[in-house]
């Protein structure tokens, strides 16, 4: 794995066999190896502790860790395809959880038009109502993306959403010179084949680190308890514990 130091050098680094699983944004301590070598090599011989860690669900459906210390995540949906507010909330529950600060993206507001209109009114009503940043954008117009840089400033991002939305369009709006990149975590298949998966953290020009993942982006949330469940829908939580019916289970 790629470690950055302090001075924001990059080390290629081994890892002692008993660390466990080390994902993208997780804080290591390591030793130096070899200074003379390009890039300067080291092994890590500690895990930081982590305010939190991203699981999806892997093969077989286990929990899989996929990135760690995320301070925002950004929800990314699209006016083509159509947001699906179902899965915009599977992504608020998981962000709630970590916890992290959620913002919703609507991206391609180019295509904006009076027949898709009323999806942006909806996803405003719904989420900004219940005080979520909604924010549209357009990666291909360069619309929206000073707000967006300026809402990553300073903390550890990450990028979620359906496939097509335009997330690596707007990872690459966002990152124009691919040299930034600080850490890499390459890592096969579970099924064995050549398929690779990279995390990267990146450094963004005017502050903060985005988190860009194939395993993260398209990362659908584990089953979360009933607790987490309910934690996740902040609209709700005035009304937690207060239902009047003591055997209510609030599943129907
Ligand atoms: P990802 O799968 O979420 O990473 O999506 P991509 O970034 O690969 O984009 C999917 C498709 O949508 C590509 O053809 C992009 O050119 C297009 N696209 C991305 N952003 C925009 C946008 O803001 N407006 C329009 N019209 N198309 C976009």
């Amino acid at each position: 794995l790629i470690v950055m130091d302090e001075n924001g050098e990059t080390l290629s680094c081994q890892l002692r066999q008993n660390l466990g699983t080390i994902v993208c944004g997780d804080h290591v301590v390591f030793e130096t190896l070899d200074t003379s070598s390009e890039p300067k090599t080291g092994i890590v011989v500690g895990l930081g502790s982590r305010n939190n860690i991203l699981l999806k669900s892997g093969f077989g459906g286990k929990a899989k860790a996929v990135a760690a210390n995320i301070g925002q995540v950004i929800v990314v949906c699209s006016l083509v395809p159509k947001p699906n507010s179902y899965l915009i909330d599977r992504y608020l529950v998981a962000a709630e959880n970590l916890p992290a600060k959620p913002i919703i993206v609507i991206n391609k507001i180019d295509l904006l038009d009076e027949e898709n209109e009323h999806v942006v009114n909806d996803i405003n009503t719904i989420y900004d109502t219940i005080g979520y940043r909604v924010l549209e954008t357009s990666a291909t117009e360069s619309t929206g993306m000073d707000e967006l840089q300026s809402m990553l400033a300073d903390a550890t991002s990450i990028l979620v959403g359906l496939s097509c939305v335009g997330k690596s369009s707007l990872v690459k709006d966002l990152l124009p010179d691919i040299d930034i990149r600080i850490g890499e975590i390459s890592e096969a298949s579970k099924e064995g084949k050549h398929t690779t998966t990279v995390s990267t953290l990146y450094s963004l020009p005017t502050g903060g680190h985005l988190i860009d993942s194939p395993g993260v982006r398209d990362f659908s949330p584990i089953n979360l308890g009933k607790e987490q469940i309910m934690n996740g829908f902040i609209e709700l939580k005035p009304y937690s514990g207060k239902c009047k019916f003591a055997n209510c289970s609030h599943t129907h």
